[in-house]
């Protein structure tokens, strides 16, 4: 596979123009993967964040508010093309930026990216809208409109799936946005912005301010007071942060937070498709993905043959350089997450864990934040790994005896975000889903999505739900009108 790396420095995108920045705002994007700096990235000011909210206000009322739902769908699909047309590019700077494996920004990332714009605009020429009649003494029905100016705060770990996520929606509804991608990973939405506005975006629409988080941009965006909604992905402690910043202006929320992900294997189940969804669902980019079971549970009778089989295969996983085809796992997003998850390793053995396999830097590779996959055993439920979000390619592995003490465990945590449930007993399968605290449970299988399903967390992994409508009514605002018959 030969790929031209390629990086791009990146402005803020401000009522349909890039804008210029002072030298002393712009800090360096490193690619965790080589440590080298690939470019710089310019972290918008308090007047620029002023400057793009007042943009994203004032489209509301320019061209984009007399948009039949025909045009809409028209330009959304005409976005997730180009994101099509332009894959290997946006894959490239993905990859230069996460440190993630090429072909997982390709297929995972960048191809989904593109789906999730197509999706809304298929999903805008279906809506219809709620009547009742009332015994014919009233006929009720309701309107939509734009809720407004929305403010979309991202992670770092999907870059542009999960901002497009939140941008093909907000689109749909006419609303207009301002995104603040996360300071680590700034090029998917710098490329995209360029994309929007060649699809035919108007001007104002979509806007991008770069920067951090409390102090700064992200802090700007979560309390003005032209803001109208605040749609964050991120840590739960951030989501706190975010909502006491919005509460003064009562900002519409959705938030999608932090997961401490079961993934329960009773001993019916096909041990060799559990074990390589397992592989994916413990080590698929690098563990940092909100979705990834980080804590497994195996039913005893087969918890000697699952780790071994386990070990067996994620031994074989290669670790290195994103820009190889053969490369399964990359390195994770940079020194300060390197060093989060390097510390909890250390903490997992503090408190009694034997790691079976990984535990550290991979031999051999000198430069960038390339971290083993890593099975822990031997930790009991109330070890810090088994209970708080660690984030990376480490996963703490513990045997249970009966369908009760696991449905415990499993719920024995603040998260509830996504949870894995193996087994060919029917019944089970029913009765144990219905019973965890979790907005996803996946049965047999992990991260199978239809865009259509509610997807989000409950207890402190998020307020409200995206996907199909459930995403396209946040970006709305409802009237009911009542006409007397
Ligand atoms: P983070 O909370 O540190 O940062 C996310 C974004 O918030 C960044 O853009 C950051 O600059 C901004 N931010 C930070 N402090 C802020 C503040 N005080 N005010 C406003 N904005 C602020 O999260 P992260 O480390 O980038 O991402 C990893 C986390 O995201 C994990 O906890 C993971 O579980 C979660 N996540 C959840 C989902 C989901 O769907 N539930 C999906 C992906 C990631």
């Amino acid at each position: 596979m030969k790929i031209e790396t390629k990086s791009i420095n990146c402005r803020n995108f401000i009522n349909g123009q890039f804008v210029d920045v002072q030298d002393e705002m712009k800090f360096e994007n490193i690619n965790p993967a080589t440590e080298e700096v690939v470019g710089w990235i310019a972290e918008a000011t308090k007047e620029q964040v002023d400057e793009a909210v007042a943009a994203a206000k004032a489209a509301l009322k320019g061209p984009w508010k007399d948009f039949t739902t025909k045009e809409r769908s028209q330009i959304l699909r005409r976005i997730g093309d180009l994101i099509l047309e332009n894959v290997e590019e946006l894959a490239v700077l993905e990859a230069t930026d996460t440190g993630k494996p090429y072909l997982l920004a390709l297929e995972m990332d960048i191809k989904r990216s593109a789906h999730n714009f197509h999706f809304f605009a298929d999903y805008l020429t279906s809506l219809g809208n709620e009547s009742y009649n009332q015994d014919n003494i009233a006929l009720h029905y309701s309107v939509t409109r734009p809720v407004g100016v929305v403010a979309m705060i991202n992670p770092w770990n999907l870059p542009l799936l999960l901002l497009t996520w939140k941008l093909a929606p907000c689109l749909a509804a006419g609303s207009t946005s301002i995104m603040k991608p996360a300071e680590l990973t700034p090029m998917t939405a710098t490329r995209l912005v360029e994309l929007c506005k060649e699809a035919g975006v108007p001007d104002g629409v979509v806007n991008l301010v770069h920067g951090f988080g409390g102090n700064s941009t992200g802090a700007f965006l979560s309390e003005h007071p032209d803001v109208d909604a605040i749609t964050f992905t991120g840590e739960t402690r951030t989501g706190t942060t975010i909502m006491k910043a919005a509460a003064p202006t009562l900002k519409k929320v959705s938030f999608e937070l932090g997961g401490k992900n079961p993934n329960i294997i009773f001993a019916d189940s096909d041990l060799d498709e559990v074990i390589e969804t397992t592989l994916k669902s413990s080590f698929m980019n690098q563990g940092q993905v909100c979705l990834c079971g980080s804590r497994i549970y195996v039913e005893r009778p087969i918890f000697d043959a699952f780790i071994e089989k386990f070990v067996a295969r994620t031994n074989e996983l290669k670790i290195g350089n994103p820009f190889e085809a053969s490369t399964n796992i990359g390195s994770v997003v940079g020194k300060e997450h390197y060093e989060k998850v390097m510390g909890y390793i250390d903490i997992a053995r503090e408190e009694g864990g034997q790691i079976v396999t990984g535990g550290g830097r991979p031999a051999g590779i000198e430069k960038g934040y390339f971290i083993e996959p890593t099975i822990i055993v031997g930790l009991t439920q109330n070890s810090r790994c088994v209970k708080e979000e660690i984030f990376g390619p480490v996963v703490a592995v513990l045997p249970f005896d009966t369908e009760e003490e696991v449905l415990g465990y499993a719920n024995d945590t603040n998260y509830g975000l996504g949870a894995t449930i193996w087994t060919n007993d029917l019944r089970r399968a029913h009765r144990v889903a219905g019973q965890i605290e979790s907005g996803i449970v996946w049965v047999n299988t992990w991260y199978l999505r239809d865009l259509r399903t509610p997807f989000g967390g409950m207890k402190h992994s998020g307020i409200g739900r995206e996907g199909g409508a459930h995403s396209f009514e946040f970006y709305c605002e409802v009237s009911n009108i009542t006409i007397k018959l």
